[in-house]
């Protein structure tokens, strides 16, 4: 892949995208193709197989959607689908089906995504309807395949998105079953945040003569200032808002740039922020060259705190002032990663990046970490005491200051007449002490109030223990500790109805919004099973397990009631 610095980098309409789609793209301010999009379109759309190296977070999703929503013919008209994709869990085939909805809206694209939990009512009825695209998990597509309700026999394009995970999660027997429905006469494509050799097997076995993409081999930060501090913070989405603007707070910097994906974000985020009181400007793509100057120009002049900006707009700008640089979300690909830090930190002078990161996206970080050589240190996030301390820490040192050089006529003698009248009045400890909250409070009283949950199982707690066991392994003790930020579960089926751990595995993140890979320990008895979860997931886990079945039997789910730390 190549650097994407330049004037010559390829526009979506370059890449021989019908009107349709891009004018979708518009709409979702999509400015540019990302690397990963940039590469793997021209082969899809050629009709070749494909494998991508990629995580969450680099526009994946669009790279295999957009090509396969041009390949296919006669949108909305027939009843078995043209394209499938299978994806490890409920959230992600929910992710991409909206992704293909909004890509496709225009071309008029049935799109159905298919997973356990979902009442089936809904899903047969549109399958009978007719669809263009199934997203599916696999164990909820051979549902479909063995009642007759699913036909594969007209499909063109197959997708394996996260092939790692849905390995991980014990789907490659499900896969294999599947595959068995589909023509010979294919376009597969896989994707995969990590190529070990299981992936390999799967690639030769199912894809033929397939073009190779890998993420940012061209990347590198040799030439890049060491003066950046670099960190990161893992944040739920919701809370994203709130997190940047705690981290402006703790932070104070005299001038930062934000980036964002697409012009909608930079629209949005730049009203929520003038809304919570920082002086925000976007810049993006859609502006005009004047329009865009006077937003650098207010930077510069200080009018203004903070930019907004997508890779597209921020593209050769080079303000002296700057500070800090954040990423709103992780960048794409390591090289967009390494020219936005670039913007800070020149000539030798000291400068900041910080990244918000949802969990999803932990391994897109890891891979720019690894791709650039930049150690990207991930921290807590400052809570609102810490804030406070912050700046009642920045007002003392302040004073301090103005004590240090009060001489003069400038000093601060011109205040005694204030001070004076009142200290026979009050204590003059009372006195300063009134004086400092105004001091303080001219600065800005922090507002923010909103509790930000910690991400505890991020990095995942060990995730893969205990899952080795497989069928028939040990009892279970009861007494095993477990792991910080983790809770047990207790599941009333166990060996004797069949339950593997993948049963579990898959179960849990089939139906809840955990990840196979957020999974800690798994013990299975013979009559019940004991899974650990993150805490925070744990009644989500329960009540999206309520009402299902594990191996066709309906299982009670609670709180292990003995739980040893
Ligand atoms: P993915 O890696 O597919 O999960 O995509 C990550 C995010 O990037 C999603 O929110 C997409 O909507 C967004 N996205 C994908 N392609 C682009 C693009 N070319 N420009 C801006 N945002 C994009």
């Amino acid at each position: 892949m190549t650097d994407n610095d330049s004037d010559t980098v390829a526009s979506f309409a370059d890449l021989q995208l019908r009107q349709e789609l891009l004018d979708a793209l518009a709409g979702l301010g999509y400015e540019e193709p990302t690397p990963i999009q940039r590469a793997a379109i021209p082969p899809l759309l050629e009709g070749r197989d494909l494998v991508g190296q990629a995580a969450t977070g680099t526009g994946k999703t669009a790279a295999f959607a957009l090509p396969i929503l041009q390949r296919i013919t006669g949108h909305g008209e027939g009843v078995k689908p043209k394209a499938l994709v299978l994806a490890p869990t409920r959230e992600l085939a929910v992710q991409v089906s909206e992704a293909m909805h909004r890509y496709g809206h225009e071309l008029g694209t049935r799109v159905l995504p298919i997973y356990g939990g979902q009442p089936i009512g809904r899903q047969l009825k549109a399958l009978e309807r007719g669809v263009d695209v199934v997203i599916a998990t696999p164990g909820r597509a051979l549902d479909h395949i063995s009642r007759g309700t699913l036909s594969l026999g007209e499909l063109t394009m197959v997708v394996l998105d996260e092939a790692d995970e849905m390995l991980d999660m014990g789907f490659a027997e499900d896969i294999e079953a599947i595959f068995q429905h589909i023509p010979e006469e294919r376009q597969t494509m896989l994707f995969s945040a990590t190529m070990p050799p299981r992936i390999s097997g799967m690639v030769d076995h199912y894809l033929t003569d397939p073009a190779r993409i890998e993420l940012g081999r061209a990347a590198s930060a040799k030439d890049e200032p060491s003066t950046v501090s670099q960190s990161a913070y893992v944040v739920p989405r919701g809370h994203k808002p709130a997190a940047l603007g705690r981290m402006l707070d703790a932070e104070s910097p005299a001038a930062a740039i934000v980036f964002c994906r697409t012009r909608e974000e930079v629209d949005q985020l730049t009203e929520t922020l003038n809304g919570r009181g920082y002086r925000a400007e976007p810049l993006h793509g859609g502006m005009n060259q004047q329009q865009r100057d006077r937003v650098v120009e207010r930077l510069r002049s200080a009018t203004a705190d903070l930019v907004v900006a997508t890779d597209v707009a921020a593209r050769g700008l080079d303000i002296e002032q700057l500070t800090h640089v954040v990423n709103y979300n992780v960048p794409s690909a390591p090289e967009a990663y390494v020219h936005r830090i670039g913007r800070v930190g020149r000539a030798g002078r000291e400068g900041t990046a910080i990244t918000l990161a949802e969990p999803r996206e932990h391994r897109m970080l890891k891979t720019i970490e690894r791709v650039t050589g930049m150690k990207i240190a991930v921290r807590k996030l400052p809570t609102i005491a810490d804030v406070k301390a912050q700046r009642l820490e920045q007002t003392r040192a302040a004073l301090w200051e103005s004590l240090q050089d009060s001489d003069g006529s400038d000093g601060l003698d011109r205040f005694r007449a204030v001070v004076e009248p009142l200290a026979e009045e009050f204590d003059v400890m009372e006195v300063a002490l009134a004086a400092v909250k105004l001091a303080h409070e001219a600065d800005g009283t922090i507002t923010d109030e909103e509790e930000i949950p910690e991400v505890t199982s991020w990095p995942p707690a060990d995730g893969r223990r205990g899952r080795k066991d497989g069928p028939g392994g040990r009892e279970p003790r009861r007494g095993r500790a477990v792991g910080r930020g983790m809770t047990r579960l207790f599941v009333g089926v166990g060996r004797t109805a069949g339950v593997r751990p993948q049963d579990l595995v898959g179960a849990i993140a089939g139906e809840s919004r955990l990840r196979g890979r957020d999974i800690g320990a798994i013990d299975i008895a013979d009559r019940f099973s004991l899974v650990d979860v993150p805490e925070g997931a744990a009644d989500d886990v329960i009540a999206a397990l309520k009402g299902t079945t594990i191996k066709g039997r309906k299982a009670t789910i609670r709180r292990e009631r003995f739980q040893s730390r």
